[in-house]
């Protein structure tokens, strides 16, 4: 029951869904709005709960509109680096309770949006404390400074450590392109995230087709990986390396389960959200390869990919050029 002040008197009331306009930075934001109604006489009602949920809807869809980040968001950033509401309020030399604010749904200003992206980068928060005064203590100075390093290596890691063991400059053998992690890890958590099952030996293959279809059509591999010549077909090189690191972040998982007396091994992607997009080109050649060897089993891909020129030409661990891209079996 609440009070109407048309009806003078205690009534019951409903909720009905209307459409308001709300003018946020001088943009007139619609939102659909619950809002409480005396039964009686059907006068809207003060409900400050209501009102408040309305608002933060009509400052969601602003911030859509805008691409400012949520108050979630927010919150995460804060919270990867281990710091309180207070405590970052004060390294980022804003008022005492504008970050609960902001994490509360009160709409950011863009400047404070702008920087706070900026800082999601572990990287660009290294370069912010060297460059600014900070108030923080410097023990909290200390603490954030490791959390920032080991935030920077989970992000370089497997990267880094990949990249620089295949260093080699453009050539032939991998397709005029410098080894690409990124690339790898996109291609793998593409044909997992397609694939019903993906095993281990049909994914090698897969990659195989892939980076040497995209060097005939688009002259260029996708991963830049070397591939080599093993007696059950193509593989990139340090797969198995490659594919450990992947699991170890997080990316996949693979599962070991014995078949008939042989051991096989499942690719599932955990991360459907690769780290670096691919290209619509590459994207293309992906596809075109998952449908053409869709209802191959490994055994069958295996057989395929030995019928190839380029690896009936090379012996067993040596590499299979890319200018055999040009005899693949495949249109
Ligand atoms: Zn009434």
């Amino acid at each position: 029951m609440n009070y109407c002040p048309k009806c003078q008197k205690k009534v019951k009331t409903r909720i009905d869904k209307v459409n308001e306009s709300y003018r946020i930075n001088g943009e007139d934001i619609e939102v659909l709005a619950d809002v409480l109604v005396c039964c009686e006489c059907g006068e809207r009602l003060f409900d400050e709960e209501l009102d408040n949920d309305t608002l933060l809807k009509a400052y969601n869809e602003y911030r859509i509109r805008h691409k400012l980040l949520f108050p979630e968001d927010i919150k995460d950033i804060r919270k990867q680096y281990g710091l309180s509401q207070r405590s970052f309020g004060k390294l980022l030399n804003w008022g005492d309770k504008t970050i609960h604010r902001y994490e509360n749904g009160s709409l950011q200003d863009k400047a404070h949006n702008s920087l706070l992206t900026l800082l999601k980068d572990p990287n660009n928060m290294k370069t912010y404390l060297n460059e600014n005064e900070i108030t923080l203590s410097e023990n909290k100075k200390d603490s954030l400074l490791k959390k920032i390093e080991g935030l920077s290596e989970k992000q370089q890691g497997s990267k880094g450590v990949a990249e620089q063991m295949m260093r080699s400059g453009p050539s032939i053998e991998n397709g005029f392109k410098s080894f690409d992690y990124e690339k790898f890890c996109a291609m793998v958590l593409y044909y997992a995230d397609r694939s019903k099952e993906l095993l281990k030996v049909k994914l090698l293959k897969l990659m195989n087709y892939a980076d040497m279809l995209s060097y005939r059509e688009n002259s260029v591999s996708i991963s830049g990986s070397r591939y080599f010549h093993y007696n059950y077909g193509p593989v990139p090189e340090r797969y198995e390396m490659l594919l450990e690191f992947m699991e170890k972040d997080g990316l996949i998982r693979m599962e070991h389960f014995e078949d008939n007396g042989y051991e096989k091994i499942r690719i599932i992607a955990l991360d459907k959200d690769p780290i670096s997009d691919l290209s619509d080109d590459e994207t293309l050649i992906l596809n075109k390869v998952y449908d053409r060897f869709k209802d191959f089993g490994s055994k069958q891909i295996a057989d395929y990919s030995h019928q190839e020129k380029g690896y009936q030409e090379t012996k067993e661990y040596q590499v299979i050029p890319y200018s055999y891209a040009k005899d693949l079996s495949i249109d």
